[in-house]
């Protein structure tokens, strides 16, 4: 499957139309393997342009069909990301925000500890985790 029809195919199955602006800011999303913020799309979206607030009705409407994830991890700044991803963590870097996946889980045995010590919970059903660091750039120009 080419990255237009998995695109499509996603605005279908969540009973979107597939406009022009939809498909695109949707393969960006495809083909990232971070979170992007709104700034991030819109400078990726080229010829023809799309300016940022369509960049950012669009992602609200995906956010609200359940397809993509918005994510707030540093200083209140909003990314976004695919929200089909297997679920995963985030590194931030507190200086400049970058934001990176960190894949893998180790979370089950802490889940079954936290129920277990809880008063008032009988279940966990999800969690997220961040880590925050400096990344190799703002460390060197440091
Ligand atoms: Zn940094
Ligand atoms: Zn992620
Ligand atoms: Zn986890």
């Amino acid at each position: 499957m080419n990255e237009h029809e998995s695109s499509s195919a996603l605005l279908k199955a969540a009973g979107l139309r597939a406009t022009q602006p939809r498909l695109r800011v949707l393969s960006i999303l495809e083909d990232s393997t971070y979170p992007l913020s709104v700034a991030d799309i819109a400078s990726m979206l080229k010829r023809p342009s799309v300016d940022q607030v369509t960049v950012y009705r669009t992602l609200e409407t995906f956010v609200q069909a359940g397809i993509v994830q918005h994510l707030e991890l540093h200083q209140g700044r909003s990314y976004f990301e695919l929200a089909t991803r297997e679920h995963h963590h985030h590194l931030v870097c507190r200086s400049c925000g970058r934001v990176e996946d960190v894949e893998g889980c180790e979370m089950d045995s802490m889940e079954k500890k936290v129920v277990k010590k809880s008063k008032h919970f009988s279940t966990v059903s999800s969690h997220a985790l961040e880590f925050f660091g400096d990344c190799k750039t703002c460390v060197q120009t440091r």
